[in-house]
């Protein structure tokens, strides 16, 4: 195995730093090539070990902080039961996420819903199945609950700001300013239980000022909750904690210590949960990939994989700071990357890669245990990556 040759890490870098993230490559590539001997599929190798280690140094570097696991990053079941062994909590947005929990016994009380729109169907069911929170960021989605489920403990979700982050979701979620007071005023209408707040900074989020931001509002709203006669229970810190992919990304602890002084002033009788989801998983799986084919187009140089937007590499199209390894060794040369499909969408950004490249090479990918398996499908006819647990 050849080291990984070029990467998108700038040469500013200290030595240190660059090594440290060079040898997470190596470990990763070297636990998923024992996988890949006699290789026929696509394969999402997961490593047991490092999905432990994650949730460990999560809750070491954040004591008050009870982790609720966002499902969706990677929804497998083998995985939702590691976690459930190392003691966190869960976050769902759907009721077959529900589905996989309970399965596993998992308790309901130990649910969050906190996908801030949801189906009234959903809604019903999570009722029904015991689960008590609920995110709500408009008095639609309140008067729903009322109707549905008058009982349900809720939290705010409010806007923040997501510069920074790879996969920013402002827009699209949190209330504002104005639709907090309405928030506020239509769960003293209804008599709703309204005692949290949360937010989401957007996944892979590398700036510490947005947690900081939210907690800040945060008690600005406990402020106004409070004086309208709510009692506060919970912070939410919402998800975003990123995946150390260059030395200029900061560690889960810089996020921390950063995190628990602001979390100083915050009285003791307000809960604080995160959600996180790419941090849990995202280092502890590396994808392995076999090349179709290469095509050279006037002065650009193609290189399709088996796998490809639809079929579990949809962040490599984001520009991801991603390293791609092979076992050629040699000059690396810049690739145009795509998928076996026929669309056009199967597009993955330019990457190195050695000049030699042919077909039926592998290729690994470090980091891709979080979006990667779980938002595949067979489109075209490709099958979607196989995932393997490993000790
Ligand atoms: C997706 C999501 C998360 C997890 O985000 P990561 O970036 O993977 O940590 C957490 N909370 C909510 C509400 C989400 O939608």
């Amino acid at each position: 195995m050849n080291q990984p040759a070029v990467n998108s890490v700038p040469a500013s870098f200290s030595d240190t730093s660059r090594a440290l993230i060079d040898e997470d490559i190596r470990q990763q590539v070297s636990f998923s090539s024992a996988e890949a001997a006699g290789y026929s599929e696509p394969l999402l190798v997961m490593s047991e070990q490092r999905l432990r280690n994650n949730v460990r140094r999560f809750m070491q570097a954040m004591p008050r902080v009870r982790p609720h696991y966002a499902v969706k990053a990677n929804s497998n079941p083998a995985i939702l039961e590691i976690f459930r062994q190392e003691g966190t909590c869960f976050e769902i947005a759907s009721s077959a996420e529900l589905d996989a929990l309970l399965a596993l016994g998992v308790p309901a009380e130990e649910v969050f819903y906190s996908n801030p729109i949801k189906s009234p169907t959903a809604v019903k069911y999570a009722a029904a199945k015991g689960v008590r929170w609920y995110s709500v960021d408009s008095t639609e989605e309140l008067e729903k609950i009322a109707a549905i489920a008058p009982q349900a403990k809720l939290y705010i979700r409010i806007e923040v700001s997501n510069e920074g982050s790879s996969w920013p979701l402002a827009g699209k979620f949190g209330a504002s300013r104005a639709g907090i007071a309405a928030i506020i005023a239509t769960a003293l209408q209804y008599q709703l239980n309204l005692c949290g707040v949360t937010f989401h900074v957007g996944s892979q989020c590398t700036n510490i000022n947005n947690w900081l931001e939210g907690i800040r509002s945060a008690k600005t709203i406990f402020e106004q909750m409070i004086a309208k006669g709510f009692t506060p229970e919970l912070l939410n810190l919402g998800g975003g904690y990123p995946v150390q992919l260059t030395p200029a990304d900061p560690t889960i602890e810089d996020i921390a210590a950063a995190i628990n002084d602001e979390l100083e002033s915050l009285p003791e009788s307000i809960q604080v949960m995160a959600e996180p989801g790419r941090y849990f998983v995202g280092s502890a799986g590396c994808l392995v990939s076999q090349v179709v084919g290469v095509a050279t187009r006037d002065q650009s140089r193609w290189l399709y994989l088996d796998t490809g937007f639809y079929g579990g590499l949809m962040e490599l199209e984001q520009g991801f700071a991603l390293t791609l390894v092979s076992q050629r060794t040699g000059a690396a040369e810049l690739w145009s990357l795509a998928g076996p499909t026929c669309d056009s969408i199967d597009v993955l950004g330019k990457h190195y890669l050695p000049a030699t490249m042919q077909a039926e090479d592998l290729v690994f990918i470090p980091n891709m245990g979080a979006y990667s398996a779980s938002c595949a499908c067979d489109f075209n006819g490709f099958p979607v990556p196989k995932m393997l647990l490993v000790s």
